[in-house]
């Protein structure tokens, strides 16, 4: 059986407005999966709260739209229940940096072996365009009309920070690039970190897109993403969104940690490690 890109679609039709950066994104996802030739019934697509949060709906795989900002631990518990299951979880900048802030690193620290994908558009779009975590200074929202007066999260630094073992990032016009780094995230066997530059056409406008077009520098053959200075340099140069796989590290993950630690602390019988139903039995009473 041969998996094509509709077999990844859902019944549902995007309700995102026309012009939307989500829906290259959406399609990226599905031509990711048809490439890999995952069967749709092995996938798990996760999300938070937010326009883009919507995209599970809208996929032919397992989907979940959880609470706002929990996508990560809904995910990592999905990944460590199955890990055989392809887990991808996808959102906003808001509910990843901001009410699921603290998720972030530690899922990327715990290197869970889940491809997370955030669409970045520096606003809160589902809630009418109030400024978000990555909203650059000076920007102008409904909720900063002066210009917003904080400075951004740095979402490619934060993953460096929390030890993220794949490091990339997209643009959502750029479909067959994004593709090819979703594919990388999902065969990549760890945290796999993809961020997209995905304008929002009705609260950022066409200032955002022109904005975003003239900021996309793409790296090239010279760039090496396993030398960590140099990419995390890469992250931080000013005036570029830098495109492509800027880290990559391979690393046990953590349900290879788990299973290490489960034979360390009780040497198999005949080559079957402890289960959790015999430690339970040690609390059964006598
Ligand atoms: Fe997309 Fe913005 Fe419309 Fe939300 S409000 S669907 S982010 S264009």
């Amino acid at each position: 059986m041969v998996f094509k890109v509709p077999d990844y679609k859902s019944h549902l039709k995007p309700i995102w407005c026309p012009g939307c950066g989500n829906y290259g994104v959406l399609n990226a996802i599905r031509k990711a999966l048809a490439e890999l030739q995952v069967p749709p019934w092995d996938v798990a697509t996760i999300s938070g709260i937010g326009c883009s949060s919507r995209l599970p709906g809208y996929m032919n795989t397992y989907s979940f739209n959880t609470v706002h900002g929990r996508v990560i631990p809904i995910a990592s518990g999905v990944k460590i229940a199955r890990p055989d299951v392809t887990v991808l979880a996808v959102g906003g900048d808001g509910d990843g940096f901001a009410i699921g802030g603290n998720h972030f690193p530690h899922a990327a620290r715990r290197n869970v072996d889940i491809t997370y994908i955030v669409m970045d558009n520096n606003i809160y779009g589902l809630t009418k365009g109030q400024t978000s975590p990555t909203t650059d200074l000076d920007m102008r929202t409904i909720s900063s009309p002066y210009g917003s007066i904080e400075a951004p999260v740095r979402p490619l630094a934060l993953a460096f920070a929390g030890q993220a073992s794949f490091i990339a990032q997209g643009y959502s016009s750029d479909i067959p690039h994004l593709t090819n780094l979703i594919a990388e995230g999902i065969k990549h066997p760890g945290f796999a970190f993809v961020l997209v530059k995905s304008p929002c056409i009705t609260y950022g406008g066409k200032a955002q897109i022109d904005h975003m077009k003239s900021m996309v520098r793409y790296l090239g053959d010279e760039h090496d993403p396993t030398n960590r200075d140099h990419a995390f340099h890469v992250t931080e140069e000013a005036g570029a969104y830098p495109l492509g796989i800027i880290y990559k590290e391979i690393r046990p993950t953590y349900t290879e940690r788990v299973r290490d630690l489960q034979m360390r602390a009780s040497p198999p019988t005949d080559g079957i490690p402890l289960q959790v139903e015999d430690l339970l039995d040690n609390f059964l009473p006598e």
